[in-house]
């Protein structure tokens, strides 16, 4: 059963592709709208080998249109003084793709959309951090956004709140990787590598990774800052900076640990009933630099719940079957309810 209409109080899932394969596969398996980036740094995962061409775009879009998928246009970079052409061409392109939305975070990339291209709907990304029903009525009232993706810093509590009174329809996360929770706001990878995910669009880019194997196990580096450090039978893990092992005193000793934040994914399947009750209109999973066979299971569990949750709220459950299918492909292999879990509020 697929939603049909993302304004709707039914629950939408809003699937993650960085490539065509990625995206067949989430249109086979039960997404009702899939997200992709152009190639280069006008999206937030660019990575090598990721994204689409205008050729591979335009593929996409049949593909899932065929089969009443809509396909929406990830744009949430912010572009520099000397690169907005880029940007510029990228909002051209999604309005003459005939994207179904395009979803940016810059001010200057919402208003030439909505000045240039006023039938290309617009969805607030993650990336624009807007809290409260206030700030969606700003974007709402200026660019006619029609959507907003909400940060992974509200509690259960506060997007009932922003839901209530919200001027658009609402999507949360419901799964995948989780960023230190100030979305838009991270300079830990800039700070070590010169790259800046806001701007370039990769958190932890690529050509800054070193792997070295040394006396005291697997060590991984960014730019020559060591992240972690793997025994012969810990699994390693893409060095990403929030979520490294470092040396911090612990009463009076030093010990490597995760100091800022540990390894896991955001799983929100226990709190379907609640989410569709307080009018969330779409679910999104994280996962673009994910490949077919990630986006795969998380989409099949995902409709599967989405479902059962729409049939009879009362009753649902997350099935012990959908929660092992999510833990097997979750970082470290442990899952949180994150920001949404806070239980003095
Ligand atoms: S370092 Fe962590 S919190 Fe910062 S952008 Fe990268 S993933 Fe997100």
């Amino acid at each position: 059963m697929r939603a049909s209409d993302s304004n709707s109080s039914t629950l939408e899932l809003v699937c993650p592709a960085g490539s065509l394969p990625a995206l067949k596969t989430a249109v086979d398996h039960g997404a009702d709208a899939v997200y992709i980036g152009f190639s280069g740094d006008t999206n937030a995962r660019h990575f090598a080998g990721l994204n689409f061409d205008p050729d591979r775009a335009q593929q996409a879009l049949d593909y899932a249109h065929s089969r009443n998928t809509k396909v929406f246009l990830a744009l949430n970079t912010y572009p520099q003084a000397d690169g907005w052409q880029r940007w510029q061409d990228a909002v051209d392109l999604a309005a003459q793709l005939e994207f179904d939305a395009l979803i940016g975070a810059d001010l200057g990339v919402l208003d030439y959309a909505a000045t240039h291209w006023p039938q290309l709907a617009l969805h607030l990304s993650v990336q624009g951090s807007a809290t409260s029903p206030e700030a969606i009525r700003f974007y709402h009232q200026h660019f006619a956004v029609r959507r907003v993706v909400l940060p992974r810093v509200l509690s259960l509590k506060q997007v009932r709140q922003v839901a209530a009174a919200s001027p658009v329809a609402v999507e949360v996360f419901g799964f995948g990787s989780l960023c230190v929770m100030v979305e838009g706001r991270c300079l830990l990878s800039s700070y070590v590598t010169g790259q800046s995910p806001n701007t370039f669009g990769a958190c932890s880019p690529a050509s800054a990774v070193q792997w070295k194997q040394t006396a005291d196990g697997l060590e991984s580096q960014l730019s020559g800052v060591l992240v972690d450090r793997y025994s012969a039978n810990q699994p390693a893990a893409y060095p990403t900076l929030c979520k490294g092992r470092f040396q911090v005193p612990q009463s009076g000793a030093e010990a490597a640990y995760y100091a800022l934040e540990e390894p896991t994914s955001l799983n929100t399947l226990a709190l379907l009933p609640a989410l569709q009750q307080m009018g969330v209109a779409a679910i999104k999973l994280e996962g673009r630099q994910r490949g077919p066979a990630y986006v795969k299971q998380i989409t099949r569990v995902w409709r599967a719940a989405i479902d059962a949750c729409r049939r009879d709220p009362q009753a649902y459950q997350p099935r012990p079957e959908w929660l092992q299918d999510l833990h097997a492909v979750s970082e470290g292999q442990m899952t949180t309810l994150g920001a949404y879990h806070r239980p003095w509020q």
